[in-house]
């Protein structure tokens, strides 16, 4: 029913083999996807092929910017601002043995997330609906994480603020950006040290099977992020620290 060759084909560049199990989550994913796409708007992209390579196949780029022996490890990951679960639920896929939380500020989408994991039968997968920037501020969210990662949610500077503060000592956020976006990286600087965070690495290369650039920010968190962060109101993204 499905023409996998594609998928395959970018699964086997990143290195990861796929199980039959693993491929039937992804079609039941697919399907629910586009049959909630109808009366919700989770995705522009509903096309076999192009959701293979834009949503699963990019998600699972972080392969590239994290090694091999951490991302096997049971790691405790957020995906803040998930949508319709990008890269948080093909992550999951592959890294079973992983907690994630799926963080969304917008209800429904977290409600359709809820779905997705008792269908795919996934485990240890928390939805979560707020806003980053609230649940940065609680106990049960802040510092917890050994992972943090976000794609298409906002620029550099807001994302650092939203994303930093629930990352653990030691841990890391893992910004999904495109090939231009050097400047908005240049001009998170002054986010990034106030969240007490480092740049360790970024890994620029061209989504699988396809001609789309991207940009793996990897941000190291060094030392406790100051309770002055993240600021609430919205002030993340309205006034961003330049
Ligand atoms: N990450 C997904 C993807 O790449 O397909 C969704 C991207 S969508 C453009 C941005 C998502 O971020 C939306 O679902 C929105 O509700 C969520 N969002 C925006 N601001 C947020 C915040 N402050 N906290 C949590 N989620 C947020």
């Amino acid at each position: 029913m499905y023409d996998d060759s594609l998928l395959k084909k970018g699964l086997e560049e990143l290195g990861l083999d796929c199980s039959d199990l693993q491929l039937k989550q992804l079609h039941q994913y697919y399907e629910m996807m586009v049959e909630v796409n109808r009366v919700m708007n989770l995705t522009a992209i509903t096309e076999y092929s192009e959701v293979c390579v834009k949503h699963w196949l990019d998600s699972l780029c972080l392969v590239k910017a994290v090694s091999e022996g951490e991302l096997a490890k049971p790691l405790n990951v957020v995906d803040v601002g998930t949508g319709a679960g990008f890269p948080g639920v093909p992550l999951k896929i592959f890294f079973p043995q992983w907690k994630i939380t799926l963080m969304d500020s917008l209800g429904k989408r977290v409600r359709f997330l809820e779905q997705v994991v008792s269908e795919l039968e996934l485990t240890d997968v928390n939805c979560v609906h707020g806003r980053a920037e609230e649940l940065g501020r609680q106990v049960n969210y802040r510092e917890q994480y050994d992972l943090c990662v976000s794609r298409a949610v906002t620029r550099m500077a807001s994302l650092t603020e939203l994303c930093l503060p629930l990352v653990a000592v030691g841990g890391a956020m893992v910004a999904y950006k495109s090939a231009e976006s050097d400047e908005e990286i240049t001009e998170a600087g002054k986010a990034i040290l106030a969240m007490s965070g480092t740049i360790e690495r970024q890994e620029k290369f061209l989504v699988p099977c396809s001609e789309y650039g991207r940009n793996l920010v990897v941000v190291r968190k060094k030392t406790q992020t100051s309770t002055k962060y993240p600021r609430g109101g919205g002030k993340p993204m309205k006034q961003p620290l330049m």
